[in-house]
């Protein structure tokens, strides 16, 4: 049998059992293209739809229960059902809603982030992570008066700052694109770009493209270079600012200029926010001729305020991120060693509760190492479906909170048991 052939046998017993999800998706596509109005949430055949989550796990519409594994790409930090969280949430709604002025959780909030990531003195919300960096990259070229921006081949920091592929929706500034954890070659385009270059932007580790670290070498390279030529270091940390209490620049040891921050941070509801040295972010002032001006009717929404003040404050506290990453270190271990023990090509990437899963063995050092392996992953994602597990289609996963010892536990068996039955399509 062909990885296709298995494929189509999996589709077929995944269709056949998701018929509720089949219909509705086949309605969406009369009014919203495709039937997905979010890219990244589209996969063959169709995907399920959900009616409902409960603390680590979602119902689908044909009744199946998942433990979400993929915890929404990783803004879904705190489950579905987190007490403190609907409690904050329930408060801010009977306090009613869209005051049009500052409300009492929007400094507690912000507070709260500076407390964790001392380079972080003063910062703004917005409303994702893409309009963070946004935000942030024209602060860059502001302040610097300069025009270019250094970005790495398999970044993504949003819709439309996205550097992985052909991107025609990208925002038109002029970008030098650098290969991941290249230093020399790195080096030598901010040498060469240094005059014009306002900004460095960077993932600590590249997310979406298939959580693939830096190393801190790369990381403290980059920040010596940017501090000699005066260019801002812009570190994103949308995605991995909870893989430890200060984010991964603690972790490497690097105190950005700027830090960009979206998704669980908004503990399930829509978030960003940009922040860094006060020289830079004090020019946000409103009291001061002159200001750069960033308005956004939703910026400060108070249950996106109330929320993720109550869920960094009360529940995903240090000792909890610590905890959260440890398990999902073991898991990766685990994994590794199923992998080896079956005998397939398979690996697991990432940092702490942040992993990926690739077909092939080998150091991934950059997105070009990565085999996209589409049909493999198919299989993957589809099998571990039938199975009773969320992940993304691309082999991401992003552990929640409520996850536990004995989920993981189940997860690993279920991938030995995909491993060995597809044994001889994956070694
Ligand atoms: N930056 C990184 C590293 C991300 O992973 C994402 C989203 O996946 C973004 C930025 C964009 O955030 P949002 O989807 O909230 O616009």
């Amino acid at each position: 049998m062909t990885v296709r052939q298995a494929l189509e046998r999996a589709e077929q017993r995944y269709a056949a059992s998701n018929s509720a999800s089949e219909r509705r998706y086949r309605d969406a596509t009369a009014v919203l293209p495709g039937g997905n109005t979010r890219t990244s949430l589209h996969y063959s055949p169709f995907p399920v739809t959900f009616a409902s989550g409960e603390d680590q796990f979602l119902t689908d519409l044909d009744g199946h229960r998942y433990v979400d594994l993929l915890g929404e790409y990783s803004a879904g930090l705190y489950g579905h059902s987190d007490a403190a969280v609907l409690a904050a949430v329930r408060r801010a709604l009977d306090e009613g809603l869209s005051y049009g002025g500052p409300n009492r959780y929007e400094a507690g909030l912000a507070q709260e982030i500076v407390r964790r990531f001392p380079s972080v003195e003063l910062l703004r919300f917005t409303n994702s992570g893409t309009e963070a960096n946004l935000f942030a990259i024209g602060t860059a070229r502001a302040v610097t008066g300069r025009g270019t921006v250094l970005v790495f081949e398999g970044g993504y920091h949003g819709g439309v700052l996205s550097f992985r592929g052909a991107t025609p929706l990208n925002t038109p500034y002029p970008y030098v694109v650098c290969d991941y954890n290249d230093v020399p070659g790195t080096l030598a385009a901010i040498e060469q770009h240094r005059d014009d270059l306002a900004a460095v932007i960077l993932e600590p580790m590249l997310g979406g493209a298939g959580a693939v670290p830096a190393t801190a070498g790369f990381v403290r390279a980059i920040r010596d270079a940017t501090t000699r030529h005066g260019v801002v270091l812009i570190v994103d940390e949308v995605m991995t600012s909870r893989l430890a209490p200060g984010g991964l620049q603690e972790v490497f040891g690097v105190v950005p200029d700027l830090t960009t921050f979206g998704k669980y941070l908004g503990a399930g509801f829509s978030f960003g926010a940009f922040g860094g040295a006060s020289r830079l972010m004090a020019r946000f002032d409103p009291g001061v001729p002159g200001h750069l001006s960033h308005p956004g009717t939703f910026n400060n929404n108070t249950v996106t305020m109330a929320a993720g003040l109550a869920g960094l404050r009360d529940v995903f506290t240090p000792s909890a991120t610590r905890a959260l990453n440890a398990r999902g270190d073991r898991l990766r271990d685990r994994l590794n060693a199923l992998f080896a023990e079956a005998g397939v090509a398979m690996q697991a990437t990432g940092l702490g509760s942040i992993l990926s899963l690739h077909f092939q063995t080998g150091p991934i050092t950059r997105s070009r190492d990565i085999d996209p392996a589409p049909e493999k992953r198919a299989l993957l994602h589809l099998e571990l479906m039938l199975r009773g597990f969320y992940i993304a289609r691309r082999g991401y996963l992003a552990l929640p909170l409520p996850v536990t010892d004995a989920d993981v536990d189940a997860f690993a068996d279920a991938v030995r048991d995909v491993a060995t039955t597809h044994h001889r399509l994956l070694r």
